[in-house]
């Protein structure tokens, strides 16, 4: 039996044993190491890491590129060694094209880079320097090839683990445990802490060798691309540095930039997307080339560097901390779905939280905050669930998904981002005022999900596709805007940060409203409805529900008042998505849950 001695040190105890050197535990372990002198021993059952294979989580977004960046001090090599990312940006065919041109796509952006730099991570060289730097460090150790793994968790004293590696049985003991062994989930295995959530989606995701760049994929000239009359709306800078997402009922299809290659990758509802179409990449691409014939140009010639899938990827986990001084990040503990890249997220805040216990000393404050950081961990993850199980249709129009992306993006910015950057969810006291705010958003965002979900579904059958490719900032609509502006307050005490999130939630619930009356003002087929007063000011942002017969009689109601409603933003950014109704009694044709009747019509109780 043998006992791995920390490196320098003498003691065969550790402070931290981390389980598993992906993204999530290479990370904390450089974290603690920058912030402590604690004992690390990182552990993983790979012979080689980083593995050369495709690993995906290659898109970064604020909170996430913020950690690695900044928290982490990985700025310089990020900016060396991976591309800067240029946002977001979402393609929808044209109706009645061939689509075999960039041109033909309608496209939802933002047109100017965020002021929190993210980055498109080749995460096997990002997983490389990690370990490299956490290497130089004598606190830290590092196994590979580790097998036959066992822990035992203790409430009181030290834990204990023994594993084999190079034939050799270890064991030894440590103050702490952290699970980041990924999709093994081995500590959620081995405590039953197992749980299912009800997003059923699937991806199979490949690399190509060399750029794919979206916007070549046309019959235009390169001087016809350069001066395209688009570029008055979209600009110069290199669109193919975007996570470009190209979009359809319930499916997306990423292309990611990597130097000297790009990812490929498609993530699909089970529920109704045909699996069987993509059972292979042969198929895959095929269907890729069909469903979005642009990329017929391209992908068939290009060399294939790697390939792979996951059927069904989504779940949850009853616990991810707990005051017995074990934890679980990244995908061991819980997952959602790829759509905004939230895995980074969820990474950087988890592994913060826990980084944080981990240096607290007192028992009881550890009690105390292990339930305030596991509520956080739930919410935080819980509140992105509705957006992936409800409304994943949405993605098939560009109306409809600017609605949804620009709602859940205002929260994210405001409720996600801010306090990250201001250190805040580990900072005494803001927990709880953060939640006194948050709660304001839970139902208003579940109503609006299934809302905008019912708006896609009729719309479809109700209106005319749109004549032409549309083109739209979300930065257009005010409350996004407004969200951004957070990004600036930084250095806020709790009590700042109390204010400015009170004014948050008034922005969001402003935007819901403004949701509901966009909508309506279609459903109506009057504009004059987005800023009918009374008509504005019966929508309760928290009791939202799409019937269409109740919103024309209760517009009809109000139709002939003069009184304006003043919204804080130009309300009618989105005039450009109006399109004729359809020739026929829209209700004949309606999806049975909206003809049956859905919830009641915003606006009961008013104001
Ligand atoms: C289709 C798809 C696309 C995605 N795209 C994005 C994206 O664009 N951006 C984003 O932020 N996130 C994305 N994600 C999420 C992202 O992939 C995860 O957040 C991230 O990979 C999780 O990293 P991890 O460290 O938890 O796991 P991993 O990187 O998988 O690391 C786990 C490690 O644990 C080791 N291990 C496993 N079992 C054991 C054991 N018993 N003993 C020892 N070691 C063990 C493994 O060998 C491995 O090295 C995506 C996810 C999916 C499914």
């Amino acid at each position: 039996m043998t006992v791995i001695k920390p490196q320098s040190k003498t003691s065969d105890h550790f402070d931290v044993m981390i389980i598993g050197a992906g993204l999530a535990g290479l990370s904390l372990a450089r974290q603690l190491l920058l912030n402590s002198d604690k004992r690390i021993l990182l552990v993983d059952k790979r012979s080689q890491i980083p593995s050369p294979h495709q690993k995906v989580g290659e898109a970064t977004v604020q909170m996430s590129a913020y950690y690695f960046s900044k928290v982490l001090d990985l700025e310089e090599h990020l900016l060396r060694e991976h591309f800067m990312k240029y946002n977001l940006r979402f393609y929808w065919k044209t109706a009645g094209r061939e689509n075999r041109n960039f041109e033909d796509y309608g496209q939802a952006y933002i047109r100017n880079l965020s002021n929190i730099a993210s980055y498109q991570l080749d995460r096997n060289k990002l997983e490389a320097e990690m370990l490299r730097l956490n290497l130089e460090c004598p606190n830290f150790t590092f196994r590979k090839s580790v097998a036959n793994l066992d822990v035992s968790l203790s409430d009181t004293g030290p834990h204990s683990l023994c594993f084999k590696t190079d034939g050799e049985a270890v064991s030894l003991e440590c103050s702490w445990i952290v699970d980041t062994s990924g999709r093994g989930k081995f500590l959620a295995r081995k405590e039953g802490l197992l749980r299912e959530n009800p997003i059923r989606h699937g991806a199979s995701f490949f690399w190509v060798e060399g750029l794919v760049n979206i916007e070549k994929l046309t019959d235009r000239s390169p001087q016809e691309i350069r001066l395209k009359k688009e570029r008055a709306a979209t600009g110069h800078l290199p669109i193919w540095l975007a996570t470009n997402h190209f979009c359809g009922e319930g499916f997306w299809f990423w292309v990611i930039p990597l130097q000297g290659k790009t990812s490929l990758g498609l993530v699909y509802d089970n529920q109704t997307f045909p699996r069987e179409r993509i059972s292979s990449l042969p198929k895959l691409i095929d269907w890729i080339c069909e469903e979005f014939p642009l990329f017929a140009r391209d992908l068939p010639y290009r060399k294939i560097l790697d390939h792979s899938s996951l059927k069904d990827f989504s779940y949850d986990c009853k616990q991810t901390i707990s005051p017995s001084r074990w934890a679980i990040a990244g995908e061991a503990g819980r997952f959602t779905d790829p759509l905004y890249s939230p895995g980074g997220d969820l990474i950087a805040l988890h592994n913060t939280l826990i980084a944080d216990a981990i240096l607290t000393r007192d028992a009881s404050e550890l009690r105390s905050k292990a339930q305030l950081y596991e509520h956080l961990m739930k919410s935080c993850y819980g509140a992105y669930v509705p957006s992936f199980a409800v409304s994943y249709d949405v993605l098939g129009d560009q109306e409809a998904m600017t609605l949804k992306y620009t709602w859940e993006l205002t929260v994210y910015f405001a409720f996600y981002v801010f306090p990250f950057i201001n250190d805040l969810f580990t900072t005494k006291g803001f927990i709880p005022v953060y939640f006194s705010k948050f709660a304001h958003l839970g139902l208003v965002n579940s109503n609006l999900q299934t809302f905008i979900k019912d708006y896609y579904h009729w719309k479809k059958f109700a209106r005319q596709p749109a004549s032409g490719p549309a083109f739209n900032d979300f930065m257009e609509l005010g409350p996004l805007r407004n969200a951004e502006s957070t990004f600036y307050r930084v250095g806020v005490s709790v009590e700042e940060a109390g204010d400015i999130l009170d004014a948050q939630v008034r922005n969001l619930l402003e935007l819901a409203r403004f949701i509901v009356a966009h909508v309506c003002s279609i459903v109506v087929d009057d504009e004059r409805a987005l800023s009918n007063r009374p008509f504005v000011e019966s929508i309760n942002p928290y009791d939202v529900g799409l019937d269409i017969e109740k919103i024309r009689e209760r517009y009809a109601k109000f139709a002939d008042s003069r009184e304006v409603y003043q919204w804080p933003f130009d309300p009618f950014v989105l005039q450009r998505f109006r399109t004729e109704g359809k020739k026929m009694h829209a209700r004949d044709k309606l999806p049975k849950m909206l003809a049956d009747g859905a919830p009641s019509f915003a606006g009961v109780g008013g104001r």
